[in-house]
């Protein structure tokens, strides 16, 4: 079962808005609005909003959807568009509703381990003011520095620290949501356990703004690790990289960091920051530990006898904490420097962690087999790759190639039970493979879902589901 389709639209939608929110920031002009059309991914085809407003609280969202529902206009929900699957992206006559005003840190709660937050905060200037108080927000995207605490929460976000805390999920404890009709509920509390009735948490994290609108988050916070020691090792091939990472998962390691970057991310990353990587190496394993003292010392002693066993060329630790952040730094440049060399579109499949090898050599195929440029790094120890395609804006058959190199690569993650997402979201990218992925049977649940809290369709049209 689908929404209906959004009925004609009524007359009269912005100027009941101005006189509404007459303090609001709204966007008509293209010339204002353009910016606020795309999102990190690249080849889309966003369409033409009828405006962009910026909320500063929950009654400003209220009052939103209340008129949207009542002009039947349709509502994008957005962050500060760094998202990788176009959820953000601009919906033709929407307007977009952008939460970056809504940025307040609440509370620091340091009797309860949590943080109380508006959706606008940026990721990582919650884990500064947690580390303010000797406490940690764990999740942490490589794109901390601007992505939002919404944005992450809407797509159920994952990072560098995913291997040993988990995603953006496991740190959530109540969300505050504006529905469709406008109602606000909250789902949760500061308590560690709730269970009373169905988990509405969980229902609208990873749900890209199609379910509601997220206008407050309790987090749990963690008490501050030990700074972390990071070891680089560099491999011949991205197949022995491969089995390094299974030898550290059979021998149960549980590093705060496993990322991978191959040859061709190395030598763009270092081109980029000058940091004197082994540009001829076929691979390279980025290996953090925050266990401190001693036990840091024996977990990277135990990851180097993995990479040693899988034939590693050379393994290097950090002198100190300045150099490991300098490192991950680098890591998280992954995109950027690959976006140098063309127009890159960064890519997310998962493959449970046995199969990474058979991953990483299948990518390798495709790449050969289509004469394609793709740069693969990511959190290859939640066997979570990011294989980026870099292709030539101006080349008509880019959009093509591109489409039949990701077509290849679906199929090889699905046949080796993954997933076509580990973390960026279905979005408008992925819509089209969802039902080949989850199935019918699935798909229709996830459409009643969708229809019983939007009957009428308004919020976030053609995201998700097609
Ligand atoms: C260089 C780079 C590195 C990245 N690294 C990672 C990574 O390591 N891990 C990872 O998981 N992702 C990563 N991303 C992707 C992206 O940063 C994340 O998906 C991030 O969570 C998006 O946040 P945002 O504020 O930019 O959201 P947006 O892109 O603005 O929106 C994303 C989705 O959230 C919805 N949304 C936003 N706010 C709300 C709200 N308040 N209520 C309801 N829905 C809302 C939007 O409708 C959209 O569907 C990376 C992106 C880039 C460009």
């Amino acid at each position: 079962m689908l929404p209906a389709m959004l009925p004609q639209p009524k007359p009269g939608f912005l100027e009941a808005l101005r006189a509404a929110l007459p303090k609001a920031r709204l966007l008509t002009e293209p010339v204002d609005t353009e910016g606020y059309r795309f999102d990190e991914t690249e080849f889309l085809h966003p369409g033409r909003p009828l405006g962009v407003i910026f909320p500063k609280n929950t009654s400003d969202v209220q009052a939103i959807v209340r008129l949207a529902a009542a002009h039947h206009i349709a509502l994008v929900p957005r962050g500060a568009g760094t998202g990788l699957s176009g959820g953000a992206i601009a919906v033709e006559g929407a307007l977009t509703v952008v939460m970056t005003q809504m940025d307040r840190i609440i509370e620091i709660d340091e009797a309860n381990l949590c943080a109380v937050v508006q959706p606008g905060v940026i990721n990582a200037d919650l884990g500064r003011a947690a580390a303010a108080k000797g406490l940690f927000y764990a999740p942490d995207p490589a794109s901390f520095e601007t992505c939002t605490i919404g944005g992450n929460l809407a797509e159920n976000s994952g990072g560098l620290r995913c291997v040993k805390y988990g995603v953006t999920r496991d740190a959530v404890l109540a969300l505050e949501v504006v529905l469709a009709d406008g109602a606000v509920i909250r789902t949760g509390g500061k308590t560690v356990k709730d269970v009373m009735g169905y988990d509405l948490s969980h229902l609208f994290i990873g749900s890209e703004g199609t379910l509601g609108i997220i206008t407050e988050a309790t987090l749990r916070l963690l008490p501050k690790p030990a700074p972390t020691l990071t070891l680089l090792a560099f491999f011949p091939t991205v197949a022995d990289a491969g089995d390094a990472v299974a030898r550290m998962t059979r021998a149960g390691l549980v590093p705060v960091t496993l990322e991978l970057m191959d040859n061709f991310t190395i030598r763009a990353v270092d081109g980029a920051m000058r940091l004197g990587l082994d540009r001829d190496a076929g691979a390279m394993l980025m290996i953090e530990s925050d266990a401190g003292g001693s036990a840091a010392e024996a977990e990277l002693d135990a990851a180097t006898e993995a990479c040693q066993s899988a034939h590693a060329l050379s393994v290097v630790r950090s002198a100190d904490p300045a150099e490991a952040d300098w490192l991950r730094e680098a890591r998280r440049k992954a995109h950027w420097s690959l976006e140098q060399a063309g127009a890159a579109r960064m890519d997310d499949v998962g493959v449970p962690r046995s199969r990474v090898p058979e991953m990483l050599a299948a990518i390798e195929r495709v790449a050969a087999a289509r004469g394609a440029r793709i740069g693969v790094f990511g959190h290859v120890g939640d066997g979570n790759l990011h294989p980026t395609y870099v292709l030539d804006r101006d080349d008509p058959s880019a959009e093509a190639q591109l489409d039949a190199v990701r077509g290849d690569i679906y199929a090889a993650a699905l046949a080796l039970g993954g997933t076509l997402s580990g973390e960026h979201g279905t979005g408008v990218a992925k819509r089209g493979y969802l039902e080949r992925q989850r199935g019918v049977d699935a798909v229709r649940v996830m459409r009643a879902v969708k229809a019983a809290l939007d009957p009428l369709g308004i919020l976030n049209p053609g995201k998700v589901l097609a």
